[in-house]
């Protein structure tokens, strides 16, 4: 899903490969529709306090700004091809250390700096010795590949700054905001290797600023939808799920079983635990779909009303649950490294507890409302939890 931010870009690239006159022909206004796409993208952002997006905005058209100037001179000059050896590897390292930073409050010294830092840093490019020094990372220049080849350093560059880029965001589960950041890099370096081309600047920041806008969709749409704790969709979710609701499907109540002792017992904190266990071990068994229903309150929703189908899976969670040994922190474990190191030698903190969850299910019937199928579902969870919890009651 969150993959959707890289639409604009292969649209893009799609265009320019098969119809190219199609992007030179629509004439764009420069640089209105820069400034715009970059203020929609602000405003959406600032609407939903978004703020993040603000330095990706500053960053963007700070480089837009500096390829602009640069192009306003023969390419031939030796200040101008200074500038455009040094514009991929400063566009990389900026945008690699945006990504990589903890991103301050806009609202904020740090942020406020940060903001201005963001924006102004690619105008350093414009002072001749800084470029010069910059430009050396090239590889065009280090392969000395400049004369001949100036793209073949430049596309080197890219291929291996996107590849650490990609493989890290990979590696850490990137949200649609962080590959957009991708996109936004990327839509920026095409734009620099293909620069002798004006219009390709309009498109390189309407590509961004789209992808920008799908990220926070993303965003907003996951704020609305998805439990932060366990990372399933919620209550909100699940009710426009049931009015949808197939003719053959089956709804489930799931609730953890005297939570309030184990909450008193451990501390919320451990609770919250269970809670993120629970709901991976839910995202884990197929068959249905979980959503949170509030609290400790689970609900299933099933594509299928078979029994014997319905009461495999039933049970499955219900056991994985009751059998998954969830590993406590000891309280009296040791501050200091040191202490820790020889205590936890001995195994003695090792201590490990189990929950167990109650299941109430029922089979969607002719005329079933979200509300009927619901009650249903709770009034056998209610009877789960009387004949002695830990168990699955599937009745209609
Ligand atoms: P039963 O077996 O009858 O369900 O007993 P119970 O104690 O689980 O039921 P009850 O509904 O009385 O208590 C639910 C408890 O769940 C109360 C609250 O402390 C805890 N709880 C609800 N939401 C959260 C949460 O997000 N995090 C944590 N840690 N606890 C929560
Ligand atoms: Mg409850
Ligand atoms: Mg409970």
């Amino acid at each position: 899903m969150s993959l959707v931010v890289f639409l604009p870009l292969v649209a893009w690239f799609i265009l320019g490969f098969f119809a190219p006159t199609i992007l030179t022909s629509v004439d764009l206004p420069v640089p209105e529709s820069v400034i715009a796409s970059l203020s929609l993208v602000l405003v959406v952002a600032g609407f939903f306090r978004q703020w993040q997006w603000f330095y990706w905005c500053a960053w963007t058209a700070g480089f837009y700004a500096v390829i602009q100037l640069g192009l306003q001179q023969p390419l031939s000059q030796q200040p101008v091809t200074v500038l455009y050896e040094a514009l991929p590897v400063w566009l990389s390292l900026t945008a690699l250390l945006l990504a990589l930073i903890k991103l301050p409050v806009l609202f904020s010294m740090n942020g406020f700096l940060l903001f201005i830092a963001a924006g102004l840093s690619p105008f350093l490019l414009l002072i001749e010795p800084f470029s010069g020094a910059v430009g050396l990372l090239n590889p065009s220049k280090m392969l000395s590949l400049a004369g001949e080849f100036p793209g073949v350093g430049t596309a080197l560059w890219m291929m291996a700054m996107g590849g650490v880029w990609a493989t890290t965001l990979l590696y850490r589960q990137a949200s649609a905001f962080r590959w957009s950041q991708l996109v936004a890099w990327l839509a920026l370096m095409v734009f620099v290797i293909g620069v002798k081309q004006t219009e390709a600047s309009m498109w390189a920041v309407l590509v961004v600023s789209v992808s920008f806008l799908l990220a926070l969709a993303d965003r907003m749409l996951k704020l609305a939808y998805i439990d932060e704790l366990t990372g399933l969709p919620q209550r909100r979710a699940l009710m426009s799920e049931l009015r949808y609701l197939r003719k053959r499907s089956a709804v489930c109540m799931l609730d953890v079983d005297h939570f309030k002792k184990f909450n008193d017992r451990y501390g919320h904190e451990v609770g919250d635990q269970v809670l993120r266990l629970l709901g991976s071990i839910l995202k884990s068994v197929s068959g249905f779909k979980a959503y949170r229903y509030g609290g400790e309150e689970f609900t299933l929703v099933f594509s299928n009303n078979n029994e014997e189908k319905l009461k495999d899976v039933l049970e499955t969670v219900r056991s994985k649950v009751a059998n998954y040994p969830l590993a406590l922190r000891d309280p009296s474990r040791p501050k200091k490294p040191q202490k820790g190191k020889e205590k936890r030698g001995k195994q003695s903190d090792k201590k490990t507890v189990k929950v167990t969850i109650s299941l109430g299910a029922t089979i969607k019937a002719p005329g079933d409302t979200p509300d009927s199928i619901l009650k249903r579902a709770d009034e056998n969870l209610y009877a789960a939890k009387k004949a002695g919890r830990n168990r699955v009651i599937l009745k209609n």
